[in-house]
């Protein structure tokens, strides 16, 4: 039996910690989902989620994890058969190509390295060669969650313009959204795909689609199979406030309170936080020689970072001893990098005294593994944090 002698550190990059408000506010009695009280809730988590997304278009709010928000964003915009362009970032491009071959799509997936973002230049090229318009969606994944990479989907969409190809432009911001800028309508988003529990500070439970009229009209003209995952009756129940099935009414009370937590706090000062834990994060795993698993000084996750061992050196054994020495999750090594890469979350309801502890059970966790590594990690981000080391200070 785990026993815990105070609170468990929980610094994966999702699930992520659920603020005591948040939990509070989930801690009432289920009510009538087709009653008036529960109309007023439908209203007001559906216009806070077009606030975090930034959108005037309807988002979609699913009860599901992300993965269903995925499906989803297929299932209304695409049918077998349709071309579809995406990018080995990381696991969760590799899981979402997976959907996407399920549903028999012919998936264009261009190569990565799991070091950086998506090659958009590789992207541009297969669009400008794709003269017919082939090509029915382009897919990025925004925060890639297992290396701690971020593609900007601002450029994805300016050159699906500069090329001029009507593709529609699609966004896993799973872990991104409540986390990093994000600019649904501004960015020319066509469907944005997210989760409750990461950025938003939920337990999961909850996808969301955020989509664009062009989304929407694809999606009317689509004559694929699909029910439960339809935007149209959604959207058309949630005029009234309700949903054509039983919704996650407690998750959605939660949600409500986690919207006005990020808005009290103002979501720039949010992103700004994560910025800053991520740029101390990065000094203190300099100080201790070892290396990030994202090497593009620009693709840099405020999220998370994934954190490479040296060869020989098993990362989940590192993270067992942390686990049972001082009580704390570290994200696993996906995949490709299991075994070699552990990850740092700084996402969600996260502080500074909250990261100098995550650093210093690295720190200690690093001694007991016998992991080469030099000390002074937890100094070092403790420069960044006080604002005295101004070269790992995250521009503003
Ligand atoms: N996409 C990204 C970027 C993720 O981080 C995750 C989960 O961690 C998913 C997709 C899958 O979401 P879920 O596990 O909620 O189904």
């Amino acid at each position: 039996m785990t026993v815990h002698t105070g609170r468990h550190f929980l610094q994966i990059p999702g699930p992520t910690n659920v603020p005591d408000r948040v939990l509070r506010a989930m801690d009432m009695p289920t009510l009538d989902h087709r009653g008036p009280e529960f109309a007023e809730l439908g209203f007001a988590v559906l216009a806070a989620m077009q606030r975090v997304f930034r959108t005037r278009q309807p988002v979609i709010i699913y009860p599901s994890s992300g993965t269903g928000a995925w499906e989803a964003a297929m299932v209304n915009t695409l049918s077998p058969g349709d071309k579809v362009l995406m990018c080995e970032t990381g696991q969760f491009a590799v899981l979402w190509r997976g959907i996407a071959e399920k549903f028999k799509l012919d998936v264009d997936f261009i190569p990565g390295d799991w070091r950086h973002g998506a090659d958009l230049a590789e992207v541009e090229r297969r669009l400008v060669a794709d003269k017919q318009h082939k090509i029915k969606a382009v897919c990025v994944v925004h925060n890639e969650t297992s290396t701690g990479c971020v593609t900007p989907p601002l450029e994805a969409r300016k050159l699906l313009d500069r090329v001029k190809h009507p593709a529609l432009l699609m966004v896993d911001t799973i872990s991104g959204l409540g986390s990093l800028v994000y600019e649904h309508d501004a960015w020319g988003i066509d469907v944005s795909v997210a989760g409750s529990q990461k950025g938003l500070m939920l337990p999961p439970g909850l996808g969301f689609n955020a989509v664009s009229e062009k989304a929407l009209a694809v999606a009317r003209a689509n004559q694929g199979m699909r029910s439960y995952w339809d935007w149209q009756e959604v959207i058309a129940f949630n005029k009234a406030g309700t949903f054509p099935y039983t919704p996650a009414c407690n998750l959605l009370m939660g949600l409500r309170e986690a919207v006005k937590m990020l808005e009290e706090e103002g979501l720039e000062n949010v992103f700004a936080r994560h910025k800053r834990h991520s740029a101390a994060t990065r000094a203190a795993i300099k100080a201790w020689g070892l290396e990030t698993q994202c090497v593009d000084p620009n693709a840099h996750s405020p999220a998370l970072t994934g954190t490479r061992l040296p060869d020989g050196h098993d990362a989940d054994n590192f993270r067992k001893i942390v686990l049972e020495k001082f009580d704390m999750s570290l994200g696993t090594g996906l995949n490709k990098v299991k075994g070699k890469v552990f990850r740092i979350g700084h996402i969600g309801h996260f502080n500074d005294l909250m990261l100098m502890g995550t650093l210093a059970g690295v720190e200690m966790g690093l001694d007991l593994a016998k992991v080469p590594h030099r000390g002074g990690g937890v100094l070092a981000a403790m420069e960044v944090l006080k604002g005295h080391d101004a070269a790992q200070a995250p521009e503003a």
